[in-house]
């Protein structure tokens, strides 16, 4: 059997190509290897979209070449391909971000299979939504990411993914579903729902329905998280643009149909940066939104990440800020430092600011959320939540879990004391007795059942 050897870098998007790579390799008869010893070709997914990710990305390319020879580049970086060959010259092939096709192809060529009378037999990983194929996962087997839409139709101007990815494109919801239900099937308990826009989903498909389960379920937001939900999974949305619809997804969670957590990455508040960021609002409409979502969904947790030191930021717009976040008073933020993309629009504006402003600048915006996290989750202290387990922690019978306010990977962690039965991917009640600026610690109360389709989170 061939072996291919495989780097995954990059954000969850990237990693759900990762895994759609892996599945195809592994559905036209390619091992996987582990190690770059007994792989005979590596392939690295890589990641374009700041200048660390880049460097990154160079460097993983550099240390495979170095320890294998046979290498193909896909991702984003490789969409920027004279960038790749002008440092490594000796990549055997590079192909472009999301193109499963292309690796597939470059794999083919490069690393034969040796066709025997019964290979041609085996079933394809293209034929979406059967649930007997076999999908290579890089996540734990109790969580998912989903990938829903790629590309986008806005164009922010310190981002480059439309430029490498293009407008746009969704998947049927019947595509979409029936991997979720595959995947529900072979013991995933949280689907984490992800595109650049998540929001503008089936846009593209002027929302065409297809049909799952007998029924036809249009290509729009609502209705697929609504049957998402119907699987019996925890369903949890990021990258949700803050458009209208949002209100009716917070109504979803008030009733305990999504999980009550929105990651809705805002950027900035002050309107002056918006507009030249080409994103809508500011710190006014920002608040009003916030307030109407907590209304509706006094649960609520909102992630968001924003960006400091973009061109032309002033004092006053990161006073806004400051004051915006002390206002809204956020569950979860992360803070960039603007970093130049090559190929952004953003890197041409005027009053570029030096990067120790901008290091100064992260520094005191993340000094008040830290505060402002603290607190909320000392709210926290002495009430029950529920989490899913996630891993085992040192001592015995201590568990990492994460309630309902937190993301894998992102956000914070319940460490847990249990009675040492409890397992990975079980859901839990739990009594919260601390908290730090990130985390909490509880004691488990019992373990629950897995899940009422519509229920409360307290
Ligand atoms: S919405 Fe997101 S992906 Fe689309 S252009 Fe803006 S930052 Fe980039």
């Amino acid at each position: 059997m061939r072996r291919v050897g495989f780097v995954s870098l990059g954000c969850p998007k990237a990693l759900v190509d990762s895994e759609r790579i892996l599945t195809q390799l592994r559905a036209e008869g390619y091992d996987i290897s582990d190690s770059y010893a007994e792989a005979e070709l590596v392939v690295v997914n890589t990641c374009g979209f700041i200048t660390a990710a880049v460097e990154e990305s160079l460097e993983a390319i550099g240390e495979a070449l170095e320890e294998h020879g046979t290498v193909v580049v896909t991702g984003c970086l490789g969409e920027r391909p004279a960038e790749i060959r002008a440092r490594h010259p000796k990549v055997a092939a590079i192909t472009g971000q999301a193109d499963v096709g292309g690796v597939m192809r470059e794999v083919r060529r490069l690393l034969p299979l040796e066709l025997d009378a019964f290979s041609g037999l085996l079933p394809l990983a293209s034929d979406a939504g059967r649930p007997e194929m076999a999908h290579v996962k890089l996540t734990p087997r109790h969580y998912a990411y989903l990938k829903i839409a790629e590309g986008c139709d806005h164009r922010c101007s310190f981002c480059i993914i439309p430029s490498m990815r293009g407008d746009q494109v969704s998947r049927d919801a019947a595509d979409v579903l029936f991997e979720a239900a595959r995947l529900v099937a072979s013991g995933t308990k949280e689907l984490l729902v992800i595109a650049q826009n998540s929001s503008a989903y089936g846009a593209d498909l002027r929302h065409r329905p297809s049909r799952f389960a007998d029924r036809p379920v249009a290509a729009s937001l609502l209705p697929l998280v609504r049957e998402l939900a119907g699987l019996g999974a925890w369903v949890r949305l990021h990258y949700v643009y803050p458009y209208p619809l949002v209100e009716e997804l917070v109504a979803l969670m008030a009733e305990g149909t999504l999980l009550p957590y929105l990651d809705v990455p805002l950027q900035h508040a002050s309107p002056r940066v918006l507009r030249a960021m080409r994103r809508p609002g500011g710190a006014e409409s920002h608040l009003s939104r916030i307030r109407a979502w907590r209304e509706v969904c006094s649960e609520l947790a909102i992630r968001s990440s924003f960006i400091v030191g973009f061109p032309g930021e002033t004092e006053a717009d990161v006073q806004q800020l400051l004051d915006f976040l002390t206002e809204a008073r956020l569950d979860r933020v992360g803070v960039f430092t603007y970093s130049a993309v090559a190929g952004a629009a953003a890197n041409a504006l005027p009053g570029q600011v030096p990067e120790p402003e901008k290091e100064e600048r992260y520094a005191r915006v993340m000094a008040v959320q830290r505060r402002i996290s603290s607190e909320r989750l000392a709210a926290k202290v002495g009430t029950t939540v529920q989490a899913i387990v996630d891993d085992y922690d040192e001592l015995p019978g201590e568990v990492v879990a994460r309630t309902v306010a937190d993301a894998p990977g992102i956000d914070g962690v319940l460490r847990c004391q249990t009675d040492g039965t409890v397992k990975i991917g079980d859901l839990i009640e739990a009594r919260v007795t601390g908290s730090s600026e990130h985390d909490l610690s509880g004691s488990c109360v019992r373990r629950l059942p897995w899940r009422p389709a519509v229920g409360s989170f307290g």
